[in-house]
């Protein structure tokens, strides 16, 4: 069986070269090659010896996920990948000029934890399509250096979140082992701090999280202020309803002390009404957290996005009740970013 590169830790390619009988440098060497000199092939790495490469190429392979389809926006910066893994199933990641807290000095990479989801939320084509399977630390790491390879000057500023195709804590060994890749420090090296974990509600998930003693943020999918409506938007309620789901989100808090973010999506004439801004302003009073507002974008779902008036009465209804809010532009509309749409079309095509 060959070697997946992408996806070993700096101390496993080391011990790999001490069992072929080669210094543990040489696997530093390989470690910086894959994650932090963008190599793609194993020829590329020309510190090694050529008998060294030699042997390599019988014993491993790179394995960045192929790019499938890219698409660009209209604002000619948010580019979204189709990318195939090695079985031929397909993910998408999706590269954002602007972190979500939309400072213009950054960029934000969007990756997908597993090919499909189980939890079939209503607005969402991915839940829509059904789940595969899960995606291992090496194809999640692998759309971070699949998408690093589309800017000119990536820099160590990059925010991650996990907010594309699949839910994170259902693929739970795997995401942890893909966070440490992410943040070692000889390697991608992006802080705890800028990487989001986004969860539609996996209770058991975000307690354990919240004990592995890692900074990262979290993101609850609540999109609704009460559970009747919850049980509809997002199934995965009827398991985790909200006087579960909210001392999760309180224990997260406690332990990391990162704030949590509350992703809302607002739907017309479903969740948009001032009535269920003053209901999620009482549902999250005194917890310390920030409510992102997503204007939804249409899917198949046939939900329908609310006016520009009923979104900015939205916000004000919840600011005055003390919420901080943001407005998350839907980047990429054009380009179907809504997570799923683009790996829908291709294999309605196929
Ligand atoms: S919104 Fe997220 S959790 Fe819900 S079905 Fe889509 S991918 Fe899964």
């Amino acid at each position: 069986m060959k070697i997946r590169l992408c996806g070993q830790s700096l101390s496993e390619l080391e011990a790999w070269m001490k069992t072929l009988g080669e210094p543990g440098y040489r696997g530093k060497q390989i470690y910086h090659w894959i994650y932090r000199r963008d190599a793609s092939s194993i020829e590329e790495m020309t510190d090694l010896p050529g008998s060294l490469r030699q042997l390599l190429q019988q014993k491993a392979w790179v394995g960045i996920p192929r790019v499938i389809r890219r698409q660009l926006a209209n604002d000619d910066l948010t580019v979204k990948l189709l990318l195939e893994m090695e079985d031929g199933q397909r993910v998408e990641a999706v590269l954002m000029p602007y972190s979500l807290e939309r400072s213009r000095d950054r960029l934000t990479f969007c990756l997908s934890s597993q090919v499909g989801c189980p939890l079939g939320c209503a607005f969402c084509a991915t839940g829509q399509a059904g789940f595969v399977r899960n995606l291992d630390a090496g194809e999640i790491v692998g759309q971070v250096l699949a998408l690093r390879r589309e800017v000119s000057e990536p820099g160590e500023g990059i925010n991650i979140v996990f907010m594309g195709m699949g839910e994170p804590l259902l693929n739970y060994s795997e995401i942890i082992k893909s966070l440490n890749l992410l943040h070692a420090p000889e390697g991608i090296k992006v802080g705890y701090r800028r990487i989001t974990v986004s969860t539609a509600g996996v209770v058991p998930g975000i307690y354990r999280l919240a004990k592995e003693g890692l900074p990262v943020n979290l993101a609850v999918s609540l999109h609704a202020s009460n559970n009747v409506l919850r049980n509809q938007l997002v199934p995965l309620n009827r398991r985790y309803p909200l006087e579960e789901l909210l001392p999760a989100c309180r224990e997260y808090f406690t332990l990391t002390r990162r704030r949590v973010t509350f992703e809302y999506i607002l739907l017309k004439a479903v969740n948009d009404s001032i009535y269920h801004a003053e209901e999620l302003g009482r549902l999250l009073k005194g917890m310390p957290v920030l409510v992102n507002l997503i204007p939804v974008n249409p899917t198949e779902g046939g939900f329908k996005r609310p006016s520009s008036e009923q979104i900015q009465l939205f916000i004000r209804t919840l600011r005055q009740l003390g919420m901080e809010v943001t407005l998350r532009e839907e980047r990429g509309g054009q380009i179907s970013a809504a997570c799923g749409q683009l790996r829908g079309q291709l294999e309605a095509k196929r």
